[in-house]
């Protein structure tokens, strides 16, 4: 435990000078970083991604699609459109918008789920939404004409959204739901992709966009016995209903009789843990790491108020969130939330008076101090909520902020104080075992009807792999081979050997964490290219290899200012598991921040001679 009032054996000089942070601090900032890295190295394991279990084979079955009503069954096509583009999503659902913008007739969305929504189409956990702002996260509002009707939107209006989105630019004519997508090979002599699926088709397209990604391949933990588990059990992205009874409101009358166990305590755990805390008989969290939970304050969104504001304000809002976020100076703070607070006072401490004129090194000293703070007030929260002391201990996150993703929620504490609920905290080494119908946690067996996976989804494992097929591109060139040494793209976006072929997503691309923001970044910029090459009448649009040179070398620029951050965090998804070392850079998003990815992608449409793009 940190002790407190240690402020005298203070060694680092700069705390002591600038912005008055240090005073306030109350804590020895060594044994804080040093108590930080022991729960890093403890839970660091050498095996890293491979931990886990892929849902293939015996583990099939958790990633069955539990939500469609009505099973299609249709001949397999060969027929051609204009663009075909992969995924159902925002990413997918942008891309399509925009290409309607442009005046694009002909397209096809292919979707694996049987409606549009992506993530929301799979997450419908009870508890399920979205804790950043729903009128910058939901995209396309004004166009659409919706108010959302919460601060924080649930996940049946996010897919409800999605499917307005599809009405709206007619994305459902044509499309192909219950379709997965099996390879995707370039015919070189026709200037066109096959598409083939799991229906038998060998669809064409002249262009192809990709947005299948990032959080779409469900993991299960690396824990032995799992196979042998005896109860009920299914994934959080999959979740049973009729097992549960109930629906993404909460209710689960079914469980009333039922011992529950949760694996996992990330961003989804927090949210439905309160739901399964209110109806099961007893509900075993099983803890590895424990996420930082601020608040969160949820209220209804003032549909008149959201009418009298002048038209292009969702852009105007996104833009303001994404400056703020991204340590830039606004006059007002439009969103207001726990993101911009918990940013304000780490990143935005650069901007202060006080920090005027200090080194890089003084300034990355004075962020991690305002970190301190940050988590000091989050773990403090914690302890007021908390009855039992030993629950509140464990409960405590000892790492910086952003080291995982920050959840925001009100009840997620509270739920450990029912009797009814057990925090397993498994002191950083997860799960030991599973057998028959127990959880094994340091040789003690807890006894469990059902046992829930809320662990996660693929995002460090190759990018063939997270896709579920490879793509042949020109020469007959496997995306595995070309991409063997690390990504290679320009943008994130093109790849050269791989024309008329675009990619949505993070690997060389942006990341926000407003994240459809970047997708529609990215998927305005596609729609740019496509209408560009139709105005140019050319048949073939492929990035340059000394253009994805120069991506590569900003890439891996701007990636390795991260690293000594990402070494002293804890281990999960944003780290590689905390194995930098095997991490290749060329996989990372563009490292500059998204302000400036997406300053660069205007500017390069601006300029208008499509540099390090060859048209025939
Ligand atoms: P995460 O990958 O964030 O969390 C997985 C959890 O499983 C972690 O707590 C992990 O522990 C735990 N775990 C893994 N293996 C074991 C093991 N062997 N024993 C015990 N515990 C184990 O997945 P989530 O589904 O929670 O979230 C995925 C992402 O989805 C989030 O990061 C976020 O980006 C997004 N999301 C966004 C929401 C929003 O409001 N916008 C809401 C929900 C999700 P450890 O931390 O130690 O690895």
């Amino acid at each position: 435990m940190i002790q407190r009032g240690l402020t005298s054996k203070r060694e680092n000089s700069v705390s002591d000078t600038i912005g008055g942070i240090g005073q306030q601090l109350g804590y020895d900032p060594d044994a804080l970083r040093e108590k930080y890295r022991i729960e890093r190295d403890r839970r660091i394991r050498p095996e890293g991604n491979a931990q886990y279990r892929e849902i293939a084979g015996e583990f099939s079955s958790f990633g069955q699609d539990p939500y469609v009503e009505q099973p299609i069954s249709r001949a397999p096509l060969t027929d051609e459109v204009e663009v075909a583009v992969i995924g159902g999503g925002f990413g997918g659902l942008l891309a399509g918008a925009r290409l309607r913008d442009a005046g694009i007739a002909d397209i096809r969305m292919i979707e694996s789920g049987a409606d549009f929504g992506g993530t929301w189409y799979w997450n419908r956990y009870p508890g399920a939404a979205c804790d950043i702002e729903a009128l910058i996260y939901l995209p396309l509002l004004e166009e659409t004409g919706y108010i959302p009707l919460e601060r924080y939107t649930r996940a049946p209006e996010i897919f409800e959204h999605s499917r307005r989105i599809g009405r709206h630019y007619r994305l459902y004519d044509n499309a192909c739901f219950q379709t997965t997508v099996t390879g995707l090979d370039w015919d070189e002599a026709a200037n066109r992709w096959i598409i083939s699926t799991n229906r038998g088709d060998a669809m064409r397209a002249r262009y192809v966009i990709m947005s299948n990604g990032p959080l779409n391949r469900p993991k299960l933990p690396g824990i032995p016995g799992i196979e042998t588990f005896k109860g009920k059990t299914f994934h959080t992205s999959r979740w049973d209903y009729d097992y549960t009874g109930g629906n993404t409101t909460g209710g689960l009358s079914k469980l009333v009789d039922k011992r529950v166990g949760i694996i996992g305590t990330g961003a989804t755990a927090v949210q439905c843990v309160p739901h399964l805390a209110a109806s099961a008989k007893e509900l075993f969290v099983f803890q590895r790491t424990p996420s930082a939970v601020n608040f969160r304050g949820d209220r209804p969104v003032d549909a008149d108020w959201v009418r009298s504001l002048e038209p292009g304000w969702q852009r105007r809002r996104m833009d303001n969130f994404n400056i703020l976020m991204s340590g830039g100076y606004q006059d007002e703070d439009l969103v207001s939330d726990g993101w911009t607070e918990a940013f304000r006072d780490l990143v935005n401490v650069a901007a202060k008076e006080s920090a005027k004129g200090l080194t890089s090194h003084e300034l990355g000293a004075l962020a991690e101090q305002a970190d301190f703070v940050t988590m000091e007030k989050i773990r403090g929260r914690i302890d007021t909520v908390i009855s039992d002391s030993a629950a509140a201990e464990a409960l405590k996150p000892w790492y910086r902020l952003f080291c995982k993703r920050p959840c925001f929620h009100d009840q997620y504490l509270d739920a450990f104080n029912r009797p009814n609920v057990h925090l397993v905290d498994t002191e950083g080494q997860g799960v030991e075992a599973i057998s028959g119908n127990s959880v094994i946690v340091q040789g003690k067996a807890y006894e469990v009807d059902c046992l829930i996976f809320a662990t996660g989804f693929e995002v460090g494992t190759g990018f063939t792999r997270r896709n579920g097929y490879d793509i042949h591109g020109r020469d007959g060139l496997a995306m595995t081979q070309a991409w063997a040494d690390g990504a290679r793209s320009l943008h994130g976006i093109m790849v050269n050997h791989f024309p008329n072929l675009f990619m949505l997503g993070s690997v060389q691309g942006g990341f926000t964490a407003n994240y459809p923001h970047n997708l529609i970044e990215q998927a305005t910029h596609v729609a740019y290219v496509i209408d560009q090459a139709g105005c140019r009448q050319a048949q073939h649009v492929e990035a340059t290899r000394d253009a994805e040179d120069y991506w590569i070398s900003k890439i891996i620029a701007k990636a390795n200012r991260s690293v000594a951050f990402q070494e002293a965090c804890t281990p999960g998804y944003y780290n590689n598991e905390g194995d930098l070392q095997s991490r290749n850079l060329q996989n990372t998003n563009y490292g500059g921040g998204s302000i400036e990815y997406f300053h660069i992608l205007e500017k390069w449409r601006q300029t208008g001679d499509l540099r390090g793009v060859e048209l025939k």
